[in-house]
């Protein structure tokens, strides 16, 4: 049996990782369950799942919490801070660590889980994102094994041989006979509107994803495509990938979530409804299957597969982040900073949609990009970003 701690579970990961739990009630145990601010939600999951530990990010949410489940005479240990996400990473009865809070909040409790040497099932792409090289030994140096839960990610892992499969971070595609891997996205839902008209996109038109339910701040990435950017730095580092061995390729329908092309000619695909249970799934009891509770494909209802190139004026972010991806840590670091400012201003109405790369260019031209070398270095790097980014939002918007 699995013994799983859930970080973001109040998420839409994390609610899609306790429906494949629930799916498979005798294969995994659910021990502790982490979020930021929500104690209601939270308090729900603790009556419905009685985990051994709670933590929340906000002390005060963690101070409801508490209240709640004392009334309801609930034993659930109630943890609070960013010291309690890490404990919950990093507990001794805990052996797989779903890692789905979103952004930069996710770094140091992954980072916790990784140091304990669990099996990671990675969602948090941003941490990836941010600590790149120090993520990777990290986990070679702690045991950890890392799986990936990002659709594209798991289906490129599952497109590879098992001896790839076993060597996240540090395997040897061109060894294995890769050529390319091949990032698909569906484009978001502004892949067929004017340029034009990007101007006066607003926060809920952006959130509507027509193919993925999703949380806000990745709905709004994939509209501007910067989730494929983050997705394209995500691969570099979980697949050990060079910018040749590595394309963008926007594929609307979503039923295929990347590919592997091989030096014969070959290209091996993972399809699928779009479902983020299946490649949670897969990453959760990798390498067995399990009923993940999702319809299967049925190829005479999913009609056509078209492809586009990606047009970067259309999706600017997408040429930032493949172009930041290469430049160094610093860049990479500094891009997702900014972006989650941008991101966060928008759907505040703070921020027009298309200004969302115009202050990610703009912070990414101006940040003093000193090279991180160990983690303290990468958050004091993504705070002074972010106050950066808050002054280049303050300018775009006067
Ligand atoms: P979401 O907004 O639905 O959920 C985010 C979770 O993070 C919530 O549980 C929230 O409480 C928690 N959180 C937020 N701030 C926190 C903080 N400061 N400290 C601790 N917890 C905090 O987001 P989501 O869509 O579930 O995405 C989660 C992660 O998974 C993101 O990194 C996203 O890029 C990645 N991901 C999501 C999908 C998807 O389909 N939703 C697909 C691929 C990857
Ligand atoms: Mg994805």
């Amino acid at each position: 049996m699995r013994k799983l701690t859930i970080l973001g579970a109040t998420g839409s990961i994390g609610g899609s990782t306790l429906a494949v739990a629930a799916q498979n009630p005798e294969l995994f145990d659910v021990v502790a369950l982490a979020a930021g601010s929500n104690s209601q939600k939270m308090f729900e999951l603790c009556c419905q799942w009685q985990p051994k530990y709670a933590a929340m990010a906000c002390e005060s949410a963690a101070a409801e919490l508490r209240i709640l489940l004392t009334q309801q005479g609930m034993a659930t240990e109630v943890l609070a801070g960013e010291t309690g996400l890490c404990q919950v990473a990093s507990l001794d009865e805990v052996d797989t660590v779903m890692a789905a809070i979103v952004g930069a909040a996710g770094l140091m409790p992954t980072m916790a889980g990784v140091k304990a040497g669990k099996r990671i099932l990675l969602a948090n792409k941003e941490a990836l994102v941010m600590s790149g090289q120090m993520f990777i030994d990290a986990c070679r140096e702690y045991g950890a094994e890392l799986l990936p839960v990002d659709s594209e990610h798991n289906a490129i892992f599952q497109s590879l041989p098992e001896q790839v499969q076993r060597a996240m971070g540090h395997c040897d595609l061109e060894a294995a006979g890769v050529s390319k891997i091949l990032l698909t996205g569906s484009g978001g839902p502004f892949r067929y509107t004017e340029v034009s008209e990007l101007a006066a996109v607003t926060p809920a038109m952006a959130i509507a994803h027509p193919n993925w339910s999703m949380g806000p701040k990745i709905s709004v990435d994939s509209a501007t495509m910067m989730n494929k950017g983050l997705e394209f730095i995500e691969a570099r580092w979980l697949f050990n990938a060079t910018r040749e061995q590595m394309d963008v390729i926007i594929h609307p329908q979503s039923v295929i979530h990347s590919m592997v092309q091989y030096k014969d000619g070959s290209v091996l695909a993972q399809m699928g409804l779009p479902d983020m249970r299946t490649p949670i799934a897969c990453a959760m009891s990798y390498p067995e299957r399990v009923d993940a509770g999702v319809a299967p494909l049925d190829f005479s209802q999913v009609g056509e597969f078209t492809f586009l190139k990606p047009d970067f004026a259309r999706y600017p972010c997408l040429k930032l982040a493949m172009d930041a991806c290469f430049s160094g840590q610093a860049a990479t670091t500094a891009l997702n900073a900014a972006n989650e400012e941008a991101v966060a201003a928008f759907l505040d109405n703070r921020l027009g949609f298309i200004d969302i790369a115009r202050v990610n260019s703009q912070v990414l031209a101006s940040a003093p990009l000193v090279e991180p070398t160990d983690l303290e270095s990468v958050i004091e790097l993504d705070r002074m970003t972010r106050v950066l980014a808050q002054e280049v939002i303050r300018k775009v918007t006067l």
